[in-house]
Parts: C-alpha cells; sequence; structure tokens
C-alpha cells in the first residue's frame, strides 16, 4: 500500500490542530462514505484513504513518528498502535456492512431489500385528468418454502468454522490490520448446507408483482412516487425496500407544458389578425373559442384562461397559451392579388403603425 502525504489527504497544514484534524476527518468520511457512495470504487478507496490517514495523524504518538519519518510506524513497532487503530476500522466497516440496500455481505444479518424503480410512461390527458392504473413490476420476494432464511424446512445453517462466525477474517498489511469477508461463508459466518430447493439457498425468488398505483392530477414528467415496502423483498427477515415509480409524459401532438401552463402555437392568416376572428382551438379534452381581437400582431400570446393543467395537489388550473404564427399565402389567386392590391393602394394615404412609424424614424437620425 504507497503512502499517500496524509495531511494532503485530509486536505489541512502540517500544523493542523486535533480539533482541524477531526472536522476535516468528519467531512471527508461524510462525503465518501460506501452508504453514500454504493458501488463507487473510487469513493470506497478515499474512504479507506482517509480512515487511514486519519488513524494515524490523530494519534500523538504515531503522528510525531509520521512526521519524522514520513511513513506510519511499523505494524512491529506500533506499540498501542493495532489495537485503537482496529477500533476504527471495525466502525468503518460496521457502518459499510450495514448500508442501506447495498449491503453485500452481511454476516447472516436482516438485511433490507433493493429500492425498485419502474418507469410509467403515459399522456398528457393522463397528467391532467389523474390516473389509476396496474402495474406490473419483476421484484425478489420472499420464498415461502424456507420463510427467506434460504435453508430447507427443518434444517439450519451451522456455524462457520473458518471464522467461527464472525463473518470476518483478519489480516495484517504491514502496519495495518485488515478486517476481510470471511472466504469460506463469504461474510455470512454461517453455512448452508441444505440449501432451499425453490430459491436455490437464496431466501428471495424471482417473481411479478401486480400493483395498482394512483396518479394524482397535475402531476410533471419526472416526477416520482414512492410505494413504500413493494420493491425487492429483505434477506433473513429484513424489511422490503421502496418502489419508485417514475412518471413519464409523452409528448403531445398540440401542446408543450411550461408548469401548469399549456402552449400551442396557432397559424392564422394575416386578414385574421387584422380583422379580428373567432377560431376553434383545441384544448386538452375537446375544443374551444379563441377570439383574436382585430389588430392582434404575430407572436402575440393568447389564453384561455384555467384550461390548463392542474395544480399538483391543490386547487386551479393553468392556461392555455395560443401563441398566434402569422402565415402568408405563398401563392395567391388574381382575384387575391387584385384585393391586396387594392388593400395597398388603399394603405398608402393611411397613418403608418407604431412599428413603422419608430423604425422611419430611427433611419432618419442614422442619414442625418
Ligand atoms: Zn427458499
Ligand atoms: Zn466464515
Amino acid at each position: 500500500m504507497a503512502t499517500r502525504d496524509y495531511y494532503q489527504v485530509l486536505g489541512v497544514s502540517q500544523g493542523a490542530s486535533d480539533a482541524e484534524l477531526k472536522k476535516a476527518y468528519r467531512q471527508l468520511a461524510m462525503q465518501f462514505h460506501p452508504d453514500k457512495n454504493p458501488g463507487d470504487k473510487k469513493s470506497e478507496e478515499r474512504f479507506k484513504e482517509v480512515n487511514e490517514a486519519y488513524g494515524v495523524l490523530s494519534d500523538p504518538d504515531k503522528r510525531a513518528h509520521y512526521d519524522r519519518f514520513g511513513s506510519a510506524p511499523g505494524a512491529g513497532a506500533g506499540g498501542g498502535f493495532e489495537g485503537g487503530f482496529g477500533t476504527l476500522f471495525e466502525d468503518i466497516f460496521e457502518n459499510f456492512f450495514s448500508g442501506a440496500g447495498g449491503g453485500r455481505r452481511g454476516r447472516s444479518r436482516a438485511m433490507r431489500g433493493e429500492d425498485l424503480q419502474y418507469e410509467l410512461k403515459i399522456t398528457l390527458e393522463d397528467a391532467a385528468a389523474g390516473l389509476e392504473t396496474k402495474i406490473q413490476i419483476p421484484r425478489l420476494e420472499r420464498c415461502e418454502t424456507c420463510k427467506g432464511t434460504g435453508s430447507e424446512p427443518g434444517t439450519h445453517k451451522t456455524t462457520c468454522d473458518t471464522c467461527q462466525g464472525r463473518g470476518e477474517v483478519r489480516m495484517s498489511h504491514g502496519f495495518l490490520t485488515v478486517a476481510r469477508p470471511c472466504p469460506r461463508c463469504g461474510g455470512e459466518g454461517q453455512i448452508n448446507k441444505s440449501p432451499c430447493r425453490d430459491c436455490r439457498g437464496e431466501g428471495r425468488r424471482r417473481g411479478e408483482h401486480v400493483l395498482n398505483v394512483k396518479i394524482p392530477p397535475g402531476i410533471d414528467d419526472g416526477m416520482q412516487l414512492r410505494v413504500s415496502g413493494e420493491g425487492s423483498g429483505g434477506v433473513n427477515g429484513g424489511p422490503a425496500g421502496d418502489l419508485y415509480v417514475l412518471v413519464r409524459i409523452r409528448e403531445h401532438a398540440i401542446f408543450t407544458r411550461h408548469g401548469i401552463d399549456l402552449l400551442c402555437d396557432l397559424p392564422v392568416s394575416f386578414t385574421q389578425l387584422a380583422l379580428g376572428a373567432e377560431v376553434e382551438v383545441p384544448v386538452l379534452n375537446g375544443t374551444e373559442t379563441l377570439r383574436i381581437a382585430a389588430g392582434s400582431q404575430p407572436h402575440q400570446v393568447l389564453r384561455l384562461r384555467g384550461k390548463g393543467m392542474p395544480r399538483l395537489r391543490e386547487r386551479g388550473h393553468g392556461d392555455a397559451c395560443y401563441r398566434l404564427l402569422l402565415e402568408v399565402p405563398q401563392k395567391l389567386s388574381g382575384k387575391q392579388r387584385e384585393a391586396l392590391e387594392a388593400f395597398e393602394a388603399a394603405s398608402r394615404e393611411q397613418q403608418r403603425g407604431p412599428l413603422a412609424s419608430a423604425f422611419i424614424e430611427r433611419m432618419k437620425k442614422l442619414l442625418g
């Protein structure tokens, strides 16, 4: 094991006080704790490093030795070192093994089942109205033959003689005494001589569970509902994990959602904007009439109040919003052309609109 600079590992100066060391250690140990970083090898390594550094620097004798020689005292020369450090290490592994859900090798200890996630795709209409549906979840469930023990009914596990049921063996690595899971029993502390035939000694079996879930009106894409106790079954009598239903909302043909408002791009003609119009527009469940006032401008957004999405677990609805998209005809009939030319001729005598007037003012200024 290469020794890194212990002060660097903890991010403190060489003159750091005991309180500073403790504070740095706590912070780092929390940050890299395996429970918080399940399956992350790097964090696990950092966690061990941090513990190793603190184990040395928190002991005045070992720290003095380290400061003088740049290494921790060897296992033989350590004196009282082993006991103290072993305790620290054990504490860490205690936490490590009892980690929520992910515990790899418990000593026949009750372990909580894994949390599961289920992705449920729904339509925007369902999200608005709320939905009650059945979902089918594949999960590991407690084996009823052995009641989750993993042993054939009527038989018992025997204590592992390699580790005397402790589930771990201790090995010396230079100055470090490391507890490792027992290779014979895999850390269980017990040997299953007659594994349950139905679950092959796992205590759990693959199963499918049909569950009723209720999606509240107003749910948004990416929200999760927790269904407590409906994840995988626990091991050795531990509680089941939780099920998280991740709600995904399918893209809608007409609307995009902005919080509780719904937005729709509505193509309109120049005459509809100029003259005003009443048009039939889509809402989530049918159609409504939208009034476009005479003189409306392109990109203006008109609202139908209360026709948007419901607020989640609250009263009230958002709006349905219609952004006016001006569409200019790409081909004109003779009659249309005549009418437009007459319109243009008539427009010359008329006052310019505010946008055009402001633009011409700016141009005049620019050209002097
Ligand atoms: Zn079984
Ligand atoms: Zn063992």
